[in-house]
Order: C-alpha cells, then structure tokens, then sequence
C-alpha cells in the first residue's frame, strides 16, 4: 500500500478556520461554549473535541506587524512515540503509514500523552478516552481526501502520494525563498503531515525545533502486532 502524506502550506493559509470547522463535523465533535479571551486564539489550545486547531500569532518584522496562521494537529510520526508506549494497541500504524486510534481499545492511561513530543493527543475526562486526529482514515479508505483538506478554501492543504507530495513542498519552498523551508521529513523517521513554512522554524509558536521520541522509550516496540487494527 502506497503512503500518503497532507501537506500544509502555510504561506496560502488565511486563518478562515474552514479546516477546523470541517474536521469537527466530519468527526461529529461537539461544539463547547467559547469566551472572548482577548485573541484570535479560540479556542485556545487543541482539546478532545478540536483535533486541528489553527493557531493565530502576530510577528512584527522590518515591515510591520503581520500575521501568522498555522494549523496544528497529529503529525503522523513514522517513529510514533505514541505506538510505541501505548500498552493496549489502540494507536496503530495504518496501512498508509499514519497513526490510527481505536478508541474502543484506549484504557485511558494517558502515557501518549506523556510521549509525544507534539503535545497532541488529549483526554475526556467523561469517557476516559484519548482523542486526537486520525487522518480521516475512513475517508481515505473511501478515496477521498481528508475533511480538512476537502474544506480549505485556498490550497493550503493538499493530500496525496508520499514521494510526490514531498517533491511538491520542496518545490514550493524554493519558490517561496528566502527562509522558506519544508517541515516534518527529517525527524522521527519522517511525519505523514509536511509544513511549507515562509518563515524560520523557530519563529512559530509551539512547534518543536527538532522533536525527537523521549530516550526512554526509544528502543520500546509497539504493542500493536501488526500494521492495522
Ligand atoms: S504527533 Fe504525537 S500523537 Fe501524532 S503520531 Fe506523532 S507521537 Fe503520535
Ligand atoms: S485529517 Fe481529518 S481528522 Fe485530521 S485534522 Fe483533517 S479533518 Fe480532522
Ligand atoms: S481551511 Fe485552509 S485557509 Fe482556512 S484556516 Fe484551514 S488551512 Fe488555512
């Protein structure tokens, strides 16, 4: 089975939040009561119902104050921290090599959690369960491409073929110049989610400069015996 990766393309994103809003109705999430904090930020950070999260960050630079939008979600390790430790095989690898959750296998240890080094998956405190993006494994499976990818409205999300879509991130950092750079090939054995970013990997908010899996579990193998659940 072929690999396939998203790609998101940060310098098309506009921060309309169709991405977050799609994933949520896809994936049935509810919606939760939302205050005015202040920021575009809302909500604040990634919770069990909000599994992509467009994050808003204003940076000033020779031109100005100008914004930055970048939507955070599963990475799909290739090197998954969370398979690795997770003890009841309900993170698995699929047959397109992303990461899959079975929620009816999570005993909500929470040590994914703990593991990851994206600070991705979370928990229900109501259902005692983890819940995090699986990269519309059922939509893949049906030939279609991902909700998010589905809604945005700008080309910012593409999915498709591991080899070609990575060409394609290399080609359009290069048009893009400047400090333009692809994100997620080169640690953890490759992510099956790559970033296009305009700017310097450390000029975004909470996105880890070279994310590793912890020391203590990297010789630990997956729990899960095989590739799907
Ligand atoms: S980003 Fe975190 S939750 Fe997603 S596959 Fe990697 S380790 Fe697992
Ligand atoms: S791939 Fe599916 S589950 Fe993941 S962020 Fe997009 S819509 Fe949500
Ligand atoms: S739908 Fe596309 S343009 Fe809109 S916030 Fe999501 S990634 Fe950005």
């Amino acid at each position: 089975m072929a690999e396939y990766i998203k790609v998101i393309d940060v310098s098309k994103c506009t921060g309309c939040r169709g991405c977050q809003l799609a994933c949520k109705q896809w994936n049935q999430m509810p919606a939760r009561q939302t205050k005015n904090n202040g920021t575009y930020q809302n909500p604040p950070d990634l919770q069990w119902n909000t599994w992509t999260l467009i994050r808003f960050q204003e940076v000033a630079d020779k031109d100005g104050l100008k914004w930055l939008f970048r939507k955070d979600g599963c990475m799909h390790c290739t090197d998954a921290a969370c398979v690795k430790v997770c003890p009841s095989g309900a993170l698995y690898h699929t047959e397109y090599g992303t990461v899959g959750l079975n929620q009816d296998k999570c005993i909500g240890c929470k040590e994914c959690i703990a593991a990851c080094p994206f600070d991705i998956p979370r928990w229900n405190r109501a259902t005692d369960r983890i819940y995090k993006c699986d990269l519309c494994l059922s939509r893949i499976q049906a030939d279609l491409n991902p909700a998010c990818v589905k809604a945005c409205p700008t080309g910012a999300l593409t999915f498709g073929e591991k080899k070609a879509m990575t060409k394609a991130a290399y080609k359009r950092a290069e048009e893009l110049g400047g400090n333009a750079t692809v994100y997620g090939d080169k640690f953890v054995d490759g992510t099956h989610v790559l970033y296009v970013l305009p700017e310097k990997v450390d000029v975004y908010e909470k996105l880890p400069k070279k994310p590793s899996v912890p020391a203590s579990i990297m010789s630990r193998r997956p729990s899960s015996s095989g590739r799907t659940s």
